[in-house]
């Protein structure tokens, strides 16, 4: 969820330690600390707050001049948000700290145990019962101790872990959160994510779950908790800095909405063969005969990849006729479902990390579903629990707020309606004639995004208001969903969304006079049902901003603002009808002068349960 980074070579580790962890602020997090070891002797700073506020506290209290360390940015699940929980924890007995993303399932009685063995804990948080067990374990081989205590524990943790009593070792380990080794010259940095890792090396592998990599500098050593050597597969990243960085934008969420038109390209590319009308997805063609045959498709995800999911779920049942349902993966884990021959289950995450999607496909799985992925980051766990799948290529998203990367999940889900489709029951010529229309949709959003300044000036116009509607149908019900979701996350101002036509099953009694609801009313087969419950906030005082086709001027007499996108077949306009949504809930996050890339409460990719 938030971040870990450790660095072992001969630079010194403070500017790499604090730079790495600044590059993973975007995650969201509550607290940060940093320690290192300098002439063999611990030196911990923490403090609650930001990566700056860690900055400045290591300031005060000066010394961190060394070649060895460790940090952590935390996002509290066991204790408060306060400096004793902070990472990293350190042990009462030789001398060794540990930082960890993930939650371990079995701390209490583990923290029995350990308060029985003597030991004296001083936070809350069940990362401090591993550098207690490490410690208890600890006969003078750190690596050692570290495999035997994960041999212990149950649940998902990322760890590195330093130790007075071994200068030259840093060790570190992964089970369900993401953990990366960057090797560079004589030097190695470790982080939960590329972006850390990325303005030093290239070259990289990321741990699997269960590997311990005991590492010094003179090199590295990988085995898993029972202690058998694991050959890592070492591969180059595949982002660069430049997609990292802001590049001349006030917030990543803005520079990832105006990035939409080049990845969707790349999304795309290589992707679409206009000329034979079918669709070429790599990834799953292996499995064609599969999906062909398909009885059932079950999409499950949570936030705003559900949003998307749902709109694949309009496209599977519209356009490839197979029996589609959408499922929270919380859910769908934990209710024992039932699995039928011919189902495949599509995990769709941007991250590939996120823990309860991570159990659902598992699950599954293991009920004999072919399991497939709609993700964006290469090499991830989902996409390496999955049979096979579609990555999305649009690149890192940084934004806490999907932007790019929903978009990408509609087209990638679209790509692959189409791909069954084409192999179900669609013509090559009906084919073909969808894929023109996706080939026109990047030059469509810019032209979106044109309006930008008017879809700000229409958001100000309604700052004030606490409460606001989103409201759409067929395929834009989830539209809907998605623009309220948008609002929330960063704004903080409360927003629903759902079905046009369920307002007048209860939530019109919200209405009052001025409440923002927001329609996306393109032209489309529900076009007339849509004006009507326009009609019905109208004369209830509404205000109604209509997202309406470009040269629709009769809904002008309507609703109070228009904004306006281009035509488009109705599989495809999600893809447009959200870009103003994202937009509005940018411009509000900013007139309210919230801090966009770093919403408060949230994290980037949800790796606890
Ligand atoms: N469960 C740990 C804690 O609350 C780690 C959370 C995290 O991933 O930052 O301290």
């Amino acid at each position: 969820m938030c971040g870990i980074v450790a660095y072992i070579g001969h630079r010194q580790a403070k500017p790499i330690l604090l730079e790495g962890l600044k590059r993973l602020e975007y995650r969201g997090y509550d607290s940060a600390g940093l320690a290192m070891l300098i002439d063999g002797k611990l030196k911990i700073g923490r403090t609650v707050g930001r990566v700056s506020m860690l900055e400045e506290r290591l300031e005060q209290l000066g010394g961190f001049d060394g070649t060895l360390g460790l940090c952590h940015t935390r996002w509290a699940t066991h204790g408060g948000v306060t400096e004793l929980n902070a990472h990293p924890h350190r042990d009462d007995r030789h001398g060794l700290v540990v930082v960890h993303n993930g939650i371990i399932e079995n701390y209490a009685a583990l923290k029995t145990y350990l308060t029985e063995r003597g030991h004296t804990f001083t936070s809350d948080t069940d990362t401090e019962v591993i550098s207690m067990l490490i410690s208890e374990l600890y006969e003078g081989d750190l690596e050692k101790a570290v495999q035997a205590a994960l041999r212990e524990v149950t649940g998902a943790y990322a760890i590195a872990v330093i130790c007075e009593k071994e200068p030259d070792t840093l060790v570190v380990a992964r089970k369900g959160s993401p953990l990366l080794v960057g090797i560079g010259n004589g030097e190695y940095i470790v982080a939960s994510d590329a972006a850390a890792i990325i303005s030093h090396t290239g070259q990289a592998f990321m741990l699997d779950d269960y590997n311990v990599v005991k590492i010094t500098r003179a090199g590295f050593r990988t085995s898993d908790i029972h202690n058998t050597p694991v050959t890592p597969k070492v591969t180059q990243l595949e982002i660069d800095l430049e997609q990292i960085e802001l590049g001349g934008y006030p917030h990543f969420m803005l520079k990832e909405i105006f990035e939409q038109p080049k990845a969707l390209r790349a999304c795309c590319s290589g992707r679409m063969d206009i000329r034979d009308g079918r669709v070429v997805l790599g990834g799953v063609s292996t499995y064609a005969k599969e999906l062909t045959r398909a009885r059932r498709v079950i999409l499950t995800a949570q936030g705003t990849a559900l949003h998307a999911a749902m709109i694949g779920r309009y496209l599977l049942e519209d356009v490839a006729k197979v029996p589609t349902q959408t499922e929270y993966a919380s859910e769908f884990r934990y209710r024992n479902p039932v699995i039928e021959e011919g189902t495949v289950v599509i995990a769709v995450s941007q991250s590939g990390e996120t823990a309860d999607t991570l159990a659902a496909l598992k699950e599954a799985k293991e009920r004999g579903a072919l399991a497939l992925g709609v993700i964006n980051v290469v090499g991830s766990s989902i996409a390496r629990e999955t049979d096979a799948g579609v990555y999305l290529r649009v690149g890192p998203e940084i934004g806490v707020a999907s932007t790019k990367a929903f978009t990408g999940q509609v087209a990638a889900l679209s790509l692959l309606g189409l791909f069954m489709a084409r192999r179900r029951l669609m013509s090559a010529d009906a084919c073909a004639e969808m894929l023109r229309e996706f080939e026109a949709l990047p030059a469509k959003i810019e032209r979106i995004l044109e309006q930008a300044p008017h879809v700000k000036r229409v958001t100000e116009r309604y700052i004030d208001r606490e409460n606001w509607l989103f409201l759409g149908r067929g395929y834009n019900y989830p539209t809907a969903l998605e623009g309220a979701l948008k609002l929330k996350e960063i704004s903080y101002i409360h927003a629903e969304g759902m079905p046009a036509a369920e307002m007048k099953h209860g939530p019109i009694a919200l209405i009052n006079e001025g409440m923002p609801a927001v329609f996306i009313a393109n032209k489309g087969r529900q076009y007339e049902k849509v004006m009507s419950n326009i009609a019905e906030v109208r004369s209830r005082g509404g205000h109604v901003i209509a997202v309406a086709t470009e040269g629709d001027e009769h809904i002008k007499k309507y609703v109070q603002d228009v904004l306006y996108i281009p035509d488009v077949p109705e599989p495809l306009s999600p893809i447009l009808a959200v870009i103003p949504l994202q937009l509005m809930a940018y411009y509000a996050a900013v007139a309210r002068g919230h801090d966009v890339d770093k919403p408060r409460n949230l994290a980037k990719s949800v790796t606890v349960e």
